[in-house]
């Protein structure tokens, strides 16, 4: 019922098409040969995506040259911004020299030393193409080791787009259209930051369990940081029950140089990592304990395979080690004050234009929801306002802010306080510019 949508959103979408014609255009063109006219559920919004035409440090440009500061950072992989000049020249040097080898390459070495140089509990680690595919692997790595089936993970809890963990993104056992129902039988969910409920399932089914698979912070379902008892239950559950603890950080790696099991001080099995450690190219990788992931090793009888046309491949390994070289211990402390300076901002401005909202999130991470609060959990953030968060989404579009259409914020590197309390006075103005329906 569009007509009962309130008039100040009305408005925001009505500038909203007016300042972006081109990327309507484009968008009609691309509805003739892609489904719902895009080729990613994440970028797609109403009324019509924006095409993007270019990137440069935290600037985007869209098709209609429209100008923005860039907080969604490829969801939270851009760390260093669009075309770093470092990884920029990590890149044009490799590509005269071949992007994928077919063949082992000293530069899949360094990442990995990289990696583990950083994060204590990796002692193997290896590559794959996406973070759905680590997190696949992962998985098998728990299975295998612990001849186990079943997995535990949380409602809410986002970890790519393979049939076994897509149960229960969308609330308790939901099966989205088209997995497995098999697989299903599998995959048992649990509320995130419950510990007693973490302990009585544990307690009850523990033998069959080959891995619970828990982020640190939960980030696609909007930035809610764990509790810390909620982890060390996690932690000494599936350690009394011979399973394994698999951490996610394909968002949280950001938040410190050891990831955020350095900050909460919890060590896992297995982790999985994606995003920031591509230098802004496509990667995956999990890794962890040597006895675990050394099933892995060819040399052994039974070991497990794992090929993979573009493992390792040549680009995003030199893209990769670039991105962590530039992210030094320095750079991720003052982005994480930059994601305070951001959050108290985003609060004030709400406050400002009397609208109720929970700004969760941790270090460089943050998202408004248009609740009351506190967003501990799925549900509470479930319960947030989606179709308010849908118009402050384009309201900060029309302020030259990017955002995912959830507002969910990502700071990196090339970002300064003036680009966050630029952020800021475009939330203030976006708030105003909903008042009369956030006030509703
Ligand atoms: N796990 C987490 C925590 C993620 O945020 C994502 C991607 N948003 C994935 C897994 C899947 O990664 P990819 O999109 O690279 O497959």
């Amino acid at each position: 019922m569009t007509h009962a949508l309130p008039n100040s959103f009305e408005h925001v979408r009505a500038r909203y098409a007016e300042r972006t014609p081109a990327s309507r255009a484009l968008y009609e063109g691309a509805l003739r040969d892609l489904p719902g006219g895009e080729t990613r559920t994440s970028t797609f919004f109403q009324p019509h995506p924006l095409f993007m035409a270019r990137g440069e440090g935290a600037i985007l440009f869209d098709e209609d040259g429209n100008r923005y500061l860039d907080f969604l950072g490829n969801y939270t992989s851009l760390i260093h911004g669009h075309a770093h000049p470092r990884i920029t020249a990590a890149i044009t040097r490799q590509l005269p020299l071949g992007s994928a080898h077919g063949a082992c390459t000293e530069a899949q070495n360094r990442l990995a030393s990289l990696i583990k140089s950083r994060v204590a509990s990796v002692e193997r680690i290896r590559f794959a193409n996406s973070g759905t595919e680590a997190v696949m692997q992962a998985v098998r790595t728990a299975r295998a080791w612990t001849k186990r089936h079943v997995i535990v993970k949380m409602e809410g809890g986002y970890h790519g787009s393979w049939d076994g963990v897509m149960i229960g993104v969308k609330g308790k056992d939901r099966i989205p259209p088209g997995v497995s129902r098999s697989i299903a039988e599998e995959t048992l969910t649990i509320p995130f930051n419950d510990p007693a409920a973490a302990r009585r399932l544990i307690e009850e089914r523990g033998q069959e369990i080959a891995a619970v698979i828990v982020e640190p912070m939960l980030g696609s379902t909007g930035a809610i940081p764990a509790d810390p008892e909620f982890l060390s239950t996690l932690r000494r559950g599936t350690a009394a029950a011979g399973a394994l603890l698999i951490f996610d950080e394909i968002q949280t790696f950001r938040l410190d140089p050891g990831g955020a099991q350095a900050v909460y001080g919890v060590t896992p099995d297995l982790t999985t990592f994606a995003k920031v450690i591509g230098g802004g190219l496509p990667i995956g990788a999990w890794g962890g304990r040597a006895d675990a992931m050394d099933l892995y090793d060819p040399r052994r009888t039974g070991f497990i395979s794992h090929p993979g046309t573009f493992n390792g491949n040549a680009l995003a390994m030199v893209a990769g080690a670039a991105a962590l070289e530039l992210l030094t211990p320095g750079e991720i402390s003052r982005i994480n004050a930059l994601g305070d300076r951001l959050r108290a901002g985003l609060r004030q401005a709400a406050t400002a234009s009397e609208t109720a909202v929970t700004v969760t999130g941790m270090g460089s991470m943050a998202q408004v929801h248009f609740a009351a609060g506190p967003v501990t959990d799925y549900a509470s953030a479930a319960a947030a306002d989606k179709q308010r968060a849908a118009a402050l989404h384009l309201a900060l579009i029309n302020e030259g802010v990017f955002t995912s259409p959830t507002c969910r914020f990502a700071v990196s590197t090339p970002m300064t306080d003036d680009d966050v309390d630029q952020a800021v006075s475009g939330a203030r103005a976006a708030f105003t510019a909903l008042a009369p329906l956030t006030a509703a």
